[in-house]
């Protein structure tokens, strides 16, 4: 929030002039003409120039959109329309050449083509004329700062050159931004001064980001970048909706938005997609082949079966632990952790559709190695009911083996303090934790499904610190698979009938899960 000296200082320094009136002539010879040509620019003008845009009146009790009306560089308000949105309009007399509101307690006269305004006993001059169209008494803007508050008794918060104005006791919230090199990408950082629940959507090629309904004044209506991945971010909220819109600087990248410090810092990194696309082992079998993603999330690779009538229907995210270059564990035979449980993620994948009851999200599609935050934004971004996580470890002698585990923050902080690379971002948002109790029951669903197939133990579920669940805003679980050990083959749980087992037990355990009250 700039202060009210830095807003005064702002607002002198955009100071406009105003525009060159086209009544004043040079020679009084061309007088008469000028009278008839400005009558027909004032019939035709309004038909042409008068441009449409809101203004935003931010009250306590909510907000009010009022369609704004620029002539040239001046814009003007309906009259009517802002005294109801703020109070009630007890009577109105209006004449040929005046018309007078009761307001409250108060009375307000204007006359059409003229800057004062008569209010509370009082004179006011605005700096354009009052002047009517269509039967509506317009007024410039700043009747809202040199008459609204003799008026309402409260003050009123406008930046010169915005379109929204807060009015008694809103506190807008307001955010910085910055942009930072990454590999292969940028980094958009905004930091906002209060606590804002950000969703976000991709349109026309860019992305939206909305910002809830907590009243926003951006200190620039605009910011450009000298970025190739990231050309601007502009700030809107013409149809009521606080929204950032950020343009990305040229096709086929991929946004990852994520938030921090619990709302108060959005960090978005925009980056291009590494070529590698596909993994064999990640198709099902006898699944068509996947459409390569064309959106600006390509990320979130969402499936469902033939859309069927009714609401949508819910989403599953599945995470494949690890990837490209991070293999995880591997077998004595050399199985990789990556592409074990890639396996198991198909196989659930395809159960799941089979009941045309889900819609699937994948955090990864295909070998590549993609960030904890960049997959628990895959499930937020898509609404997921729930996140499970695949991964397969050395659980003991025990083989096959599964353990399941909810979120449980780390206990001990680094002894060098926060993390270097990204101080500002620490501690993270920790989204999970408000969903450990849910997490925990569809923990305990599935160990009660999994518990029943033949040959394997099951163990209690147990929690970790995985920090690929500590962002996920849904119910989040680590199925761990055992056993994956470099001194053991890992025949049990690379056997496929044991894999369609846990796929089966995985779809009945969301069933019970669903109808359980969540
Ligand atoms: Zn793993």
């Amino acid at each position: 929030m700039p202060t009210r000296a830095a807003r005064h200082a702002r607002r002198e320094g955009d100071e406009q002039l105003p525009p060159t009136l086209p009544w004043r002539f040079p020679r009084p010879r061309l007088f008469l003409p000028a009278i008839i040509a400005l009558g027909l620019a004032a019939f035709f003008w309004p038909a042409r120039e008068l441009r449409s845009d809101n203004f935003v009146l931010y009250l306590p009790a909510g907000h009010h959109m009022l369609p704004l009306e620029s002539v040239g560089s001046a814009k003007y308000l309906p009259l009517l329309q802002i005294l109801n949105a703020v109070g009630k309009v007890g009577g109105i007399q209006e004449k040929k050449n005046s018309l007078k509101v009761w307001f409250g307690s108060t009375q307000v006269e204007l006359r059409p083509n003229e800057a004062n305004v008569q209010a509370a006993k009082e004179s006011f001059e605005l700096t354009q004329p009052v002047h009517v169209t269509d039967g509506q008494w317009m007024v410039p803007l700043d009747f809202l700062t040199i008459v609204l508050p003799h008026l309402t008794h409260q003050t009123v918060e406008y930046q010169q050159g915005t379109n929204r104005i807060f009015i008694g006791d809103v506190k807008p919230a307001s955010f910085t931004v910055r942009v930072d090199p990454i590999a292969n990408g940028a980094r958009l950082t905004v930091q906002f001064t209060d606590k804002v629940t950000v969703r976000t959507a991709s349109q026309n090629g860019k992305w939206v980001m909305f910002l809830g309904d907590h009243p926003m004044e951006p200190m620039e209506p605009s910011y450009r970048f000298d970025s190739p991945y990231l050309t601007d971010l502009e700030f809107d909220d013409q149809d009521g909706l606080p929204k950032l819109i950020l343009s990305p600087g040229s096709a086929g990248l991929n946004f990852y938005p994520v938030q921090a410090e619990g709302g108060k810092i959005l960090l978005a990194d925009v980056v291009r997609p590494p070529s590698v696309q596909a993994s064999a082992s990640q198709a099902p079998p006898g699944s068509a082949p996947q459409a390569q993603p064309t959106g600006p999330n390509p990320q979130i690779t969402e499936e469902s079966p033939a859309a069927p009538p009714g609401p949508p229907l819910p989403v599953v995210a599945l995470d494949a632990g690890h990837g490209g270059d991070d293999t995880g564990g591997h077998s004595r035979d050399g199985v990789p952790e990556k592409d074990l449980v890639a396996k198991y993620v198909a196989r659930v994948r395809a159960a799941l559709l089979a009941t045309n009851q889900y819609r699937v999200v994948l955090s990864r599609t295909g070998d590549m190695n993609v960030s904890p935050e960049q997959r628990a934004l895959a499930a937020n971004l898509s609404g997921a009911v729930c996140f499970l996580s695949f991964h397969a470890s050395d659980l003991g002698t025990t083989s096959p083996r599964i353990t399941i585990f909810t979120y449980v923050p780390p206990t001990a902080v680094s002894p060098g303090g926060p993390d270097p690379v990204r101080p500002a971002f620490v501690p993270w948002g920790d989204v999970q934790q408000v969903e450990l109790a849910k997490s925990l029951q569809l923990a305990n669903a599935l160990q009660q499904q999994f518990a029943q197939m033949n040959g394997v133990e099951v163990d209690v579920p147990a929690t970790a610190p995985l920090r690929t669940l500590r962002n996920v805003n849904a119910p989040a679980v680590g199925i761990e698979l055992g056993r994956l050990a470099p001194d053991e083959d890992a025949t049990a749980i690379e056997n496929p009938a044991f894999q369609q087992q846990v796929a089966t037990a995985v779809v009945q355990a969301l069933a019970g899960f669903a109808t359980g009250g969540n």
